[in-house]
């Protein structure tokens, strides 16, 4: 797993433009049950323009998914974090 690889992503789906350039590397979430693209919590934060306490609140109740690296970084999916986003509005 490579997680010096660069990389762009754009979504653009009604008001929600996320633009990421920050390494995504592709881990296992066990709530999507594949592989998915994670970014790391303070990433996210940055992001979605919501605080990492109101992240943690949602992973909480299972609206965003997460993952735990052996070195203890947050990982979000990103997926799920673009689900809530737009649930939210
Ligand atoms: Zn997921």
């Amino acid at each position: 797993m490579s997680v010096t690889r660069k990389t762009e992503i754009m979504i653009e789906r009604e008001q929600l433009v996320l633009i990421v350039r920050t390494p995504m590397p592709e881990i296992l979430c066990e709530e999507c049950g594949r592989d998915v693209k994670m970014i790391e919590m303070k990433e996210a934060s940055r992001l979605a323009r919501i605080s990492q306490r109101e992240i943690f609140s949602r992973m909480g109740n299972d609206s965003i998914h997460f993952k735990e690296t052996p070195l203890g970084s947050l990982f979000i999916c990103f997926d799920s974090l673009v689900n809530d986003l737009r649930q939210s509005g």
